[in-house]
């Protein structure tokens, strides 16, 4: 994704250090004894027609984010502005209005499309419930099943006639039933084999284009997410660990965990292979998370400091990061994990640890 969006427009999306915890434990009688840090102080913002990518590994919080984002859960902290609007508290009226504007695509529409329903009713049920006649749903449904690359007759089927990616275009269809500002894509290609995944970002990029869309585009796959994206942010453990354009994250990394999820990732163009870096361990649990920095348990450029003081999301020109790598000089700050480590080895770098050591 090379196209910037103007990040300075007003944003569709405003989330301002956000906070959702969940109960872990209780004791006999009742009382909570330790929570789950799921999210922990998260900002991000997001312009009309942008692409925010958000990654990170399986209890990255994420999802929960997402979940957030779409107020599906409550905070417990923080502020969500959608399309000038503080909606963090809203309830009734005030929600409806709200979710007017932003809709969900789940990752499997096998389980979010009701198999009993034709096409044509899955797509059409947010317009009913917001009062659309009989005679706009029509119209707007065969729009809709054009838009995403659909003929009018398969809104007479249902939709377990489809495969996968016919399923996945009519999630997408009913998400663009009341034209929201902003759409949640949470992994919306992760259940999809390869070449239905490239049909499917393919949709979604030009109907976010057509539209002037915004999406939160979730997904662990990071080749994914820079293909779609015009900035990725990164997620560990609850926090926002990265943020910036997508060329930057992907092909200089400034946080070490961003580093080793892209060292991870198969490769077929040997030239483009990265040195693979071992994540040691799993990713502690958020309900202890270790003191000081929340990677360094497996951080292989750990120092003493990471190990006391939590790093602050520091921002460095158009990218934000939070690791004191960082904090090493002038000279250093915001260049790639690489060069920085390169530089405070007088040149040599560092070595990481290969998969076959
Ligand atoms: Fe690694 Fe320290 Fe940076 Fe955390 S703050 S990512 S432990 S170097």
């Amino acid at each position: 994704m090379s196209d910037v969006v103007a990040t300075s427009a007003t944003p569709i999306l405003d989330v301002t250090e956000v906070s959702k915890s969940f109960p872990a434990s209780k004791d006999p009688l009742g009382r909570v004894t330790a929570r789950l840090q799921a999210v922990v102080e998260a900002s991000l913002s997001i312009a009309p027609g942008e692409t925010l990518g958000l990654v990170g590994e399986s209890g990255s919080g994420k999802t929960t984010l997402g979940r957030l984002v779409m107020r599906l859960t409550d905070a417990d902290a923080g502020r969500i502005v959608l399309d000038g609007v503080d909606i963090t508290n809203a309830r009734g009226p005030e929600l409806r209005a709200a979710r007017r504007k932003m809709q969900v695509v789940f990752q499997d529409p096998q389980s979010s499309l009701d198999p009993n329903w034709l096409v044509r009713d899955i797509i059409a049920e947010p317009l009913r419930a917001y009062g659309a006649s009989r005679a706009e749903r029509q119209s707007a449904t065969e729009r809709l099943l054009a838009d995403v690359g659909l003929e009018a007759a398969h809104g007479a089927r249902y939709a377990s006639e489809f495969s996968g990616g016919q399923r996945q275009r009519v999630a997408i269809a009913r998400s663009l039933a009341l034209e929201p500002n902003l759409v949640v894509c949470d992994e919306p290609v992760s259940a999809l084999d390869v070449s239905t995944q490239a049909q499917v970002l393919s949709l979604l990029e030009s109907l976010r284009d057509r539209r002037d869309l915004a999406y939160l585009f979730i997904a662990h796959d990071l080749a994914v997410v820079h293909h779609i994206s015009h900035r990725i942010a990164v997620m560990y453990l609850g926090r926002i660990v990265e943020v910036g354009p997508a060329d930057e994250v992907y092909y200089r990394p400034r946080h070490p965990y961003t580093e080793a999820l892209l060292s991870a990732m198969p490769n077929p163009n040997p030239a483009d292979r990265r040195e693979r870096i071992l994540l040691s361990g799993e990713m502690p649990s958020p309900v202890e998370p270790p003191p000081g920095c929340r990677f360094q348990t497996r951080c292989i450029h750990a120092m003493d400091r990471c190990r006391e003081i939590e790093p602050e999301l520091v921002k460095y020109g158009d990218i934000e990061v939070a690791c004191h790598l960082h904090e090493s000089g002038p000279r250093l700050a915001g260049s790639s994990v690489v060069e920085v480590s390169r530089q405070q080895s007088g040149g040599v770098g560092y070595i990481p640890r290969r998969a076959s050591d």
